[in-house]
């Protein structure tokens, strides 16, 4: 990476997404699989942990391996010799042995500088999986275990770490390793210090929905007090904590002139709290920008009001949980929106031309193949630009995995992260039928004559038309070539 031929001093603390084991994507997106394809962008944990890693007095740097794609080896020999301090790094759910013992062959290489993962959500929830973890791995000097509220900036600049006292860092102690109580701010606003975007830049990423690029992803708010039954990313925060309106507004004042030209906010439910979300984007579309940006938030949020407030700020798409046609459905995953408040809020968006993207959560335990029609049928009738069909999957630490399992529906250990297959025994679908019914879903969405000319029409330039070819591929050609 460009960045660190730069960086060449005893101060650089590397910031790792690591190679891939598997075709395997660490971030969220509409792709298939290969996270190094199609649309992925920086993680918004690293993002969040570069400020931390300067205010402790480092040069963050960045590397990318999936996208650069790099292996062990080659990752090894691109850093070996670069007089880095430290790493922080992203580790898998589903790979994390082999890839803590990776790590670890990375902190001989380089000469046994301390590393950090960064747990994911999963490893969070699961204190005593943590503590396994830091006892098979004595070389490893910690885990974050909240990327957002955190002191690994005060571990690392400290000459004696073991003499402070780690906040949602586990770390590796001469006595034994150290697994806090994971500690939640429930009141007040969150403080994050100002991410270095600057390292995260880099055309080759983008969204999905992407017009333009550089892109990078922003932080306003954390948590999400809704329940959905599916829904692991509330889990830390079930209240909704923001950070300061200026203090955000500042950060994309920064990236602007940075010259990014997409935001992607990382937030659960943007637009929640009105008071706060009204003075932000008051506040942001007062600076002119050249900035566009792109939110999730729920069909329940986007009065006609906010919607307006946030496209005068540069909102150009909105993400919404849609899920399924059957409202009541939705009331039994705890989401009680009518298919008409749906059809409202897209008819909205369209008017303002927010481009739209919907979630759909296909095949329930008590689905019938003509319920996911339904499903697929009703996605398309509410027009969105974009959608996610995404296989219904009981996640770990999920009041759906709780309820699989008391009514013996689950199938123990074989979630699956790309929602391609599910970890569900449906009572009326074979796992082939599911999957063949995904590909039917994407294939009868986006391969309409109407689509392809409305998209054709919209293109602005060769970059977009490049990522719409890319997942056309990702979405449709590839999953039939290869059925
Ligand atoms: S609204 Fe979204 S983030 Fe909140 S619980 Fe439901 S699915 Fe999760």
């Amino acid at each position: 990476m460009k960045v660190l031929d730069r960086m060449d001093t005893r101060q650089s603390y590397l910031l790792l997404d690591p190679p891939s084991l598997a075709e395997f994507c660490r971030r969220g997106s509409l792709r298939e699989k290969d996270a190094a394809q199609s649309a992925p962008f920086p993680s918004i944990d690293l993002i969040l942990l570069s400020g931390a890693v300067r205010d402790a007095g480092f040069q963050p740097i960045y590397l990318d391996a999936q996208m650069d794609n790099l292996d062990w080896d080659m990752l090894a020999g691109r850093v070996r010799g670069r007089g880095i301090a430290g790493v922080v790094s992203l580790i898998s759910s589903s790979q994390i042995d082999a890839e803590l013992e990776k790590l670890r062959e990375l902190k001989i290489v380089l000469g046994g500088v301390p590393v950090y993962a960064v747990g994911t959500i999963m490893i969070q929830l699961e204190p005593h999986r943590v503590q396994r973890l830091l006892q098979e791995n004595p070389w490893l000097d910690g885990i974050i275990l909240n990327a957002a509220e955190h002191n690994l900036g005060v571990l690392l600049a400290a000459s004696d770490p073991e003499s402070v006292e780690p906040v949602n860092v586990a770390v590796q102690r001469a006595d034994g390793p150290l697994v806090p109580e994971i500690r939640v701010s429930h009141g007040g606003s969150l403080r994050i210090p100002r991410p270095e975007h600057a390292i995260f830049r880099d055309r080759r990423y983008c969204f999905p929905q992407s017009k333009r690029t550089p892109v990078t992803c922003v932080q306003f708010s954390l948590g999400c007090p809704f329940t959905c039954e599916f829904c692991i990313d509330n889990q830390l925060y079930r209240k909704m904590l923001y950070r300061e309106v200026s203090e955000v507004v500042e950060e994309l004042v920064e990236i602007d002139r940075l010259g990014f030209r997409e935001v992607y906010f990382k937030d659960l439910t943007f637009g929640l709290n009105k008071k706060i979300s009204t003075e932000f984007l008051e506040e942001l579309a007062a600076r002119k920008l050249r900035l566009r940006w792109l939110c999730t938030t729920r069909v329940d949020v986007a009065t006609p009001r906010m919607l307006r407030l946030m496209r005068r700020a540069g909102c150009y798409g909105i993400e919404f949980g849609v899920e399924h046609a059957k409202e009541d459905v939705r009331q039994r995953v705890t989401k009680r929106i009518s298919n008409e408040h749906i059809r409202g809020v897209f008819a909205d968006c369209r008017r303002l031309g927010i481009e739209t993207t919907a979630f759909i959560l296909l095949a329930m335990e008590d689905d019938t193949e003509a319920d996911v029609r339904a499903t697929i049928r009703f996605a398309r009738s509410i027009r969105p630009d974009y959608v996610s069909f995404n296989v219904l999957n009981a996640l770990p630490g999920t009041s759906l995995e709780a309820r699989a399992r008391r009514e013996g529906f689950l199938r123990e250990g074989a979630e699956d992260y790309r929602f391609v297959a599910s970890n569900i025994k449906h009572r009326y679908l074979s796992p082939t039928q599911v999957e063949a019914l995904r590909r039917e879903a994407n294939r009868t969405f986006y391969f309409r004559p109407s689509l392809v000319l409305d998209r054709l029409l919209k293109l602005r330039s060769f970059f977009e038309f490049r990522k719409l070819v890319r997942l056309s591929w990702d979405t449709v050609w590839r999953p039939l070539l290869c059925t």
